[in-house]
């Protein structure tokens, strides 16, 4: 057996996270403790996929929305 076929394959690489990703993913998180829910649109960051939204920061219907919820 010749030493390249004794090599393992290495698993496949996930970019690393940045802090941009940690503040939309913080921010999605938090809106769930206040009773947000999923959508589906990226420019939110209640995205369902928070690290692939565009943004870190709820929006203003995302606000009204909580104000609701606690009024
Ligand atoms: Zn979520």
């Amino acid at each position: 057996m010749s030493p390249r076929t004794r090599r393992r394959r290495r698993p496949p690489r996930t970019p690393p996270a940045t802090t941009a990703d940690a503040r939309k993913v913080a921010c999605h998180e938090l809106g769930h403790t206040v009773g947000l829910r999923h959508n589906s649109s990226k420019g939110t960051c209640m995205y369902q996929a928070p690290a692939a939204a565009d943004s870190a920061t709820l929006t203003s219907t995302e606000r009204s929305e909580i104000n609701g919820n606690y009024s």
